[in-house]
């Protein structure tokens, strides 16, 4: 049909290639490049500037070329051959049937999928709509699934402007600032049914009906769904449901997840799906146990009750957060107003459905806890680390009050990360030569990382040495912007340039700046932290980033003392704050830094996975014995770590002033008598061989556990399909490198 132009993106945009480069248009809209061999490269070339500037988005880069550049790559005998073997690799990653998941639980199919709810997914930079670790677990959980072949959706929300961009001003203090997301430039698609409308379902919100549309982002063979309010028949405010992640009071957060838990469940119907596991990452989705038993109810006409078991059975669950205050728990009032027209639709009283959510019965003020409905509806019950998973038996244990602690139903499944996603190309390169060409496939295959022994020490600390110039040309680049922006003294922009040295042990501190997470403990003792990065024979240098809470006042004082330290005279070479942390920015710091800190309060960190990035690419953990690092952790019979640092051992007091005395005192110790010397104590070809040992520890003990292939595997045989657990196969992906 000539001249008939398609409103499908994917369509649309391959009517635009020359005929060589149609096939990039679908490559384009499938997130499985950015874990792909030649993932940047093919899509960098057809023009840098612009591949920076959109965040690396290849729609937005291949809407945006012109005709004459197009035909000029189409004319090009290497970057069409380049173009065809990536896309039948494409091709046969999503036409595999021969699965790991196929052969363990045949049983979860692509018509009864699990589908795994979250209010953010940390996907790649062109896709803001995260935040911080709970997205980033959630895209890697994506991306394993899609690897594996677990037949399974996501659903979540598009929000027009995400959460906020970072930027410091000249007195160090976070100002935040929203863009709009321009959603037709991102490789999602907006669902639409055979008349070209639009797929809707509608809401009841504040006695207003919302009507909320559904896009597509495809993650490999995943699909996930992200539900946007803003349409223009919405009333204005409704249009900014969807607005912000994060962002607003109690009454957005409710209305937000009414929107992620029923419309979720109701988007999944207009499309199709009938799942046959409803899993819930946090308490944000938990309504959506209450909108599968209404859709019962309605179909059968049984009560509540009745239906309660069986939404039970398809129902699990996975908390995150070990303080109570950190879980949401909306008060009777705002439930009345958001809920009045509903619990009569389940055929229940206001006190009965209130009763859902209450940790104690009898109490008027009780207020309507998520994970409290969460736990009360689901079968299965997780924390994200063995630590966690204790810390939630005991502070849930008020839910089970004929229960001994050890017996409360919440397990534990160890959080990972993707390893194709995290590990730096140049190092995956030198793993494709030593562990083999499927070493990414094999992630979970412990015997296959023994063999990174026999990497030439050489070897591995020169593509480390590389990979951290990259970082420091990165982060040189992203002072110097910032110092322009601000218009600091010329001097002062000008250093910019020799910010850092790749020489010096560098070590990196990035993640949200949340209280517990102490970005201050090692400036606690400022003399002696002075002395350590000052060291003029021994220096040490650091990379901060991360991003506070709008409305955390502490957290962005915490930011405040850190840009101090980047001026400090006498370290200001040695210390750099990089703005408006990302997923890009993340790739950079975890695959160059020697040391990765992480100091929080313990056991404030359920799992923390920035620390796991950081192995797959030879870099060490320097860690308080929290999250996952307390599994990860070994330490040989003298009380010294092998494979990385532990923080405080196991001094524990409830006074918080004397436990940072306490843990800031052993990471200053750590430093001066470990760290440092470990790492200067280098060959004529400055070759430190005792750090590379221990860099090859840290691979290999930590990479085989805390990778998303076996957490994904573990959610299957354990949780998702525990019935088929008995086969035991080995953990292997779909080769897609
Ligand atoms: C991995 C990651 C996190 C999580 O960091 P934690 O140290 O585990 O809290 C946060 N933000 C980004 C951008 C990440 O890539």
């Amino acid at each position: 049909m000539a001249n008939v132009s398609s409103t499908n993106p994917i369509e649309k945009l391959r009517e635009k290639l020359p005929f060589p480069l149609k096939r990039l248009a679908d490559i384009a809209y499938n997130y499985w490049w950015s874990w792909t061999g030649d993932r940047l490269s093919l899509f960098r070339n057809i023009d840098p500037q612009m591949w920076h500037e959109s965040k690396h988005n290849p729609v937005a880069v291949l809407q945006s070329t012109s005709y004459v550049r197009l035909t000029q790559l189409a004319n090009d005998p290497v970057y069409i051959k380049r173009v065809k073997a990536l896309a039948e690799q494409f091709d046969r990653y999503m036409t595999e049937t021969d699965t790991w998941a196929n052969r363990v639980a045949p049983k979860i199919t692509y018509k009864n999928p699990v589908a795994y709810f979250c209010a953010e997914f940390g996907i790649h930079e062109s896709l803001p709509i995260y935040s911080g670790g709970l997205g980033i677990l959630a895209g890697d959980h994506l991306k394993s699934a899609s690897d594996l072949g677990v037949p399974l959706v996501g659903v979540g929300l598009l929000y027009r402007q995400g959460y906020f961009h970072q930027t410091l001003n000249r007195h160090g203090w976070q100002e935040e600032h929203y863009d709009d997301n321009p959603f037709e430039e991102m490789p999602i698609e907006l669902l639409k049914d055979d008349r070209g409308e639009p797929i809707t379902v509608s809401l009841e919100i504040r006695q207003r009906t919302v009507k909320v549309q559904v896009w597509l982002a495809r993650i490999g063979r995943v699909k996930l769904y992200l539900l946007d309010t803003d349409r223009e028949d919405n009333d204005p405010i409704d249009r900014w449901l969807t607005g912000h992640l994060y962002g607003g009071n109690q009454d957005t957060r409710i209305a937000q997840e009414v929107v992620l838990g029923i419309g979720g469940v109701k988007a999944l119907t207009a499309v199709g799906i009938k799942p046959s596991v409803y899993h819930m990452n946090e308490g944000h989705a938990a309504f959506c146990t209450l909108e599968i038993a209404r859709e019962e109810i309605q179909r059968t006409g049984k009560s509540f009750y009745d239906v309660e078991e069986s939404v039970r059975e398809s129902c699990v669950f996975t908390t995150h957060t070990p303080v109570p205050a950190g879980h949401d728990a909306f008060s009777p009032d705002l439930m009345d107003s958001y809920f009045a027209h509903y619990w009569p639709q389940l055929g229940l009283e206001r006190d009965q459905f209130l009763a859902l959510g209450a940790r104690r019965l009898g109490d008027p003020w009780e207020p309507f806890g998520m994970t409290v409905l969460a736990l009360r509806m689901c079968r299965a019950a997780n924390g994200v680390s063995k630590l966690h998973g204790e810390v939630s038996r005991k502070m849930w244990n008020i839910l089970y009050p004929d229960k001994s602690e050890n017996k409360v139903p919440i397990g534990h499944i160890t959080n990972g990360v993707h390893a194709r996603t995290w590990t730096a190309p140049l190092i995956a390169d030198l793993f494709c030569e030593y562990l083999g060409e499927d070493w990414s496939t094999r992630a979970a295959d412990a015997k296959m990382w023994a063999k990174v022994d026999e990497i030439p020490d050489a070897e591995i600390w020169w593509r480390h040495q590389t990979l951290k110039e990259r970082l420091i040309a990165h982060t040189r680049s992203r002072i110097k912007a910032s110092r322009v922006r601000r218009e600091e003294d010329p001097d002062f922009i000008e250093i910019a340039d020799s910010l850092l040295d790749p020489n010096v042990l560098t070590i990196g501190f990035a993640r949200r700046f949340s209280l517990y997470k102490r970005g201050y403990l090692l400036l606690l003792d400022p003399q002696r932290a002075l002395k350590i990065f000052g060291n003029p024979e021994r220096p040490v240098q650091i990379i901060f980033a991360g991003k506070s809470h709008p409305a955390d006042e502490q957290g962005k004082r915490v930011i405040q003392r850190l840009m101090e330290w980047c001026k400090h005279p006498a370290i200001r070479d040695r210390v750099a704050f990089i703005e408006n942390y990302d997923i890009y920015t993340a790739q950079k710091l975890v695959q160059g830094v020697d040391v990765w800190l992480n100091n929080p309060r313990r056991p404030l960190e359920a799992s923390g996975t920035s620390g796991q990035k950081v192995c797959f690419n030879g870099g060490i953990n320097c860690s308080v014995l929290d999250g996952w690092w307390c599994e990860g952790y070994i330490a040989d019979a003298k009380g010294k770590g092998t494979n990385g640092w532990a923080i405080g051992e196991d001094a524990h007091t409830s006074d918080q002033e004397l436990q940072d005395r306490i843990d800031s005192e052993s990471l200053y110790r750590l430093l001066e008598e470990e760290i440092v010397p470990l790492y200067y104590n280098q060959d004529k070809d400055g070759v430190p061989h005792g750090w590379v040992k221990m860099m090859k520890e840290s691979i290999k003990t930590n990479s085989p556990a805390f990778n998303t292939d076996r957490m994904i595997a573990d959610y299957v045989t354990q949780i998702y399909a525990p019935q088929s657990a008995a086969t035991i196969e080995p953990i292997l992906a779909s080769a897609s490198a």
